[in-house]
């Protein structure tokens, strides 16, 4: 038999939680085939829910730039363990995938309202 990250059994046969060890990551509701575990965040809290029954509550860290609620400390904490230092430090910024891709396209917007200012004012642009 083998466990996910909070201990959940992968055998149907037996089913055993250790909450303490939940993350919040929201994996196993992807998984679960009864669709019986759900996660759902609430103000700045997410609660991992399995068969109605609320087995773990965390707080949820918010998106620097809108607010929006991202995930959980210890989950931030998993995805940073698992990361080279370089790529771990980008999770200081605490963006949600929404505004984390809207900072990655940037420069290419900005590259864009160059090439089209160029384009009108007649300035060939050597590629
Ligand atoms: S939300 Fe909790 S129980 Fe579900 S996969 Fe993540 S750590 Fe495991």
């Amino acid at each position: 038999m083998t466990r996910g990250v909070a201990g959940l059994s992968t055998s149907l046969a037996v089913e055993t939680v250790d909450a303490e060890l939940c993350i919040g990551c929201g994996a196993c509701t992807q998984v679960c085939p009864t669709g019986a575990i759900h996660i759902e965040d609430q103000d700045g809290v997410r609660r991992t829910i399995i068969t109605g029954t609320v087995v773990r509550e965390q707080p949820l860290l918010t998106c620097s730039e809108c607010g929006a609620p991202t995930q959980t400390p210890a989950h931030r904490e998993f995805v940073r363990q698992r990361l080279p230092d370089h790529m771990a430090a980008l999770l200081d910024r605490e963006l949600c995938p929404s505004c984390a891709r809207q900072r990655a396209d940037r420069p290419v917007v900005e590259q864009a309202l160059v090439y089209d200012d160029e384009m009108e004012t007649g300035v060939s642009i050597a590629c």
